[in-house]
């Protein structure tokens, strides 16, 4: 049976193709501004997130000693009350004055360069997740390394990864290094922070070693005022645990 051959007109390539057809960028004006939206809309909620939700929780309002807001407070005459001399605000108890924040902290714990905010009283919850899920997803890169490279060896270098035998070398050895690096790194964090947790007692009144002020909580209690009631939303970073506050409480917080 003859078949006929019909030429087809090929269809334009749009297509910007490189290592060895396996990715390409689509020349799509709407596409490429669309995309570029799409990191920016991403850009802007983490930066809203971070710099209006996050940074201000736990933070005492600055210059909030003045003789109008003391009297607003209901503090009584002759009551005690602690005033920090770099930030102006009233002091509440265990709060710290954080001299990269430059601001008083309540239950500062420690200052965090590597999330760039003050760990203490209002994000301790976030902070223990995240050393948590990042020791996690560290082990797990650790664990997929040392499967991959036994694969590799088994399989003599043959189609085991579309790079070159050396470069994935590099490249395993390197995922491996930082792997290792910041499953110890997060997983002594944790330790330590549930060590603070459970004994009620922050990094900073660890270190100082001072007798404590404060009527310390039971551990349950002071698992419960990090992490709220126990449910499935201790380990969401999305649900903030919900504590009763006090009307003074409302003032000594940043609004
Ligand atoms: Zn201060
Ligand atoms: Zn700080």
């Amino acid at each position: 049976m003859d078949y006929e051959y019909v030429p087809f007109q090929r269809e334009k390539d749009i297509h910007n193709r490189c290592c060895g057809g396996k990715f390409w960028c689509i020349k799509d004006i709407c596409g490429i501004i669309c995309a570029i939206l799409t990191w920016l809309l991403i850009i802007y909620a983490e930066f809203v997130v971070m710099a209006v939700i996050l940074i201000p929780s736990g933070a005492v309002p600055k210059g909030n000693a003045t003789k109008e807001m003391i009297q607003q407070m209901g503090f009584r005459e002759g009551q005690v009350i602690f005033k920090c001399p770099k930030c102006c605000s009233i002091k509440p108890d265990r709060a710290h004055h954080c001299s990269v924040c430059q601001r008083c902290i309540r239950k500062m714990d420690h200052h965090c360069p590597w999330v760039n905010n003050c760990v203490g009283e209002n994000n301790q919850k976030y902070f223990v997740l995240f050393t948590f899920y990042i020791a996690g997803i560290s082990l797990q890169s650790l664990f997929l390394c040392v499967q991959q490279f036994t694969t590799c060896v088994r399989q003599e270098w043959r189609e085991c990864s579309t790079f070159s035998p050396p470069a994935t070398v590099v490249l395993l050895l390197f995922l491996t290094f930082e792997a290792l690096l910041f499953a110890i790194f997060t997983a002594v964090m944790l330790g330590t922070q549930l060590q603070a947790i459970w004994n009620d007692e922050t990094g900073i009144e660890q270190l100082k070693k001072e007798e404590a002020r404060w009527v310390r909580n039971s551990r349950w209690k002071s698992i419960q005022a990090v992490f709220g009631r126990f449910s499935i939303a201790w380990f969401s970073p999305f649900t903030s645990p919900s504590n009763a506050k006090t009307k003074l409480d409302s003032y000594l917080y940043s609004v």
